[in-house]
């Protein structure tokens, strides 16, 4: 199993030890990976003036997975937009054709109070969002700026899924709802958009080959109050680009803590990007404060869904929990009477549970 790894900027290098750390520890063990490091990001920029370089995306066309830190900081915020570390995620996601994101969101007991919810209605949470990644709106034709018939200027965007983009996405919902607990939950505005209505009347003919997968459909709105009311009722919601783009932030939200959650993007064969859902952090990066569980989390991810070795991903965040429940907290998630340690600590206090 060979593994791009793609550290980036800020805290990038300093998580992406601690993850590197973790595989480590596996591979000793008899887990077969294969790593190797490119710059990517502003790294890529400074090491060859790209931010992806011809010899990064080589490396992750050529790898079975990618596991990132993360890009950006303000040294690289002058660039033309070609040169913006941005631009490189952007790219390789283009490039691998990645059109699937998997956001779980997962509140640890130990972290309930981080939530801004009440306890008694976000203690529990396990949700997984898969978003579509590479179709609708964001991506849609014609867009542009114009005249409209008075005269008015104005501005559009085209809502347009094609039918492989959906069956695609949603294939994935129902294979995700197979490994976890057999519900799925698509959420589109069909009352009002014709895209919509499509995207639902698919949904419900790729069911037919999933009869023990129980599916419910939900109206973005709707699905974006319930998720504040009562987020337990989910578990995992297939939905579009832009649906999906509000939904997963508002659900990571509901768990407190950026510096704890990992997400995936898929392609059509499995392979995979992994990466934290936080950025390069410039203000605590070379601090050794940041928390590297969201990236070490990844790594599990990485393992379970590009690789189908569930039991390993399970040691990893059995391990996780472990080191939480031992008190172990990086400043984002301290309160009082728990332990505070750096990233190359949690690094370490990981290592020491698996
Ligand atoms: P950010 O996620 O980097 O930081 C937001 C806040 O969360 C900061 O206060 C930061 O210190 C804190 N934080 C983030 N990760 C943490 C961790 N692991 N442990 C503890 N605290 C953590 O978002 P931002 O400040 O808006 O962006 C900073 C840079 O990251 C920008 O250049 C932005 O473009 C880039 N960015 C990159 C990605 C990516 O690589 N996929 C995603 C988002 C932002």
């Amino acid at each position: 199993m060979k593994i791009a790894v793609l550290a980036g900027d800020g805290i990038g290098p300093e998580i992406i030890a601690q993850a590197l750390k973790v595989l480590r520890v596996l591979a000793d063990d008899g887990l077969k990976i294969e790593l190797e490091e490119a710059p990517f990001g502003g790294a890529g920029y400074d090491a060859e003036g790209d931010p992806l370089p011809a010899r990064t995306l080589a490396l992750a066309k050529a790898a079975d997975a990618v596991l990132c830190g993360a890009v950006g900081g303000p040294k690289y915020d002058a660039l033309p937009r070609p040169q913006r570390p941005e631009q490189g995620i952007l790219r390789i996601r283009k490039e691998l054709g990645l059109f699937a994101n998997l956001r779980p969101a997962v509140l640890y007991p130990e972290l309930v109070g981080a939530s801004s919810l009440k306890p008694e209605v976000v203690s529990g949470l396990d949700i997984m969002i898969l978003r579509e990644l590479t179709g609708d709106i964001y991506f849609g034709e014609p867009r542009g700026r114009g005249e409209n018939a008075s005269g008015e200027r104005e501005g559009y965007d085209t809502m347009r899924y094609s039918e492989s983009e959906i069956r695609r996405i949603v294939e994935i919902g129902f294979q995700t709802a197979k490994k976890r607990s057999n519900k799925l939950c698509s959420v589109d505005k069909e009352n009002v958009l014709e895209t919509s209505r499509f995207w639902r009347e698919i949904v419900v003919d790729v069911a037919r080959k999933y009869p023990d997968v129980a599916l419910t459909h939900m109206y973005v709105d709707n699905a974006a109050m319930q998720l504040v009311r009562n987020p337990r009722q989910f578990d995992v919601i297939v939905t579009g680009n832009m649906f999906g783009d509000i939904l997963s932030d508002e659900a990571s939200m509901l768990t407190g803590s950026i510096g704890m959650l990992p997400s995936a993007s898929l392609d059509a064969n499995g392979k995979g990007l992994y990466e934290p859902i936080h950025g390069s952090a410039p203000d605590i990066a070379g601090k050794n404060v940041a928390n590297p569980l969201a990236t070490i989390l990844s790594s599990a991810m990485m393992l379970r869904y590009t690789f189908n070795k569930d039991e390993w991903a399970y040691r990893i965040e059995a391990a996780v929990k472990k080191v939480l429940a031992e008190g172990c907290r990086t400043a984002d998630i301290f309160e009082d009477g728990t332990r505070k340690m750096g990233t190359a600590e949690m690094g370490d206090a990981v290592v020491a549970a698996l």
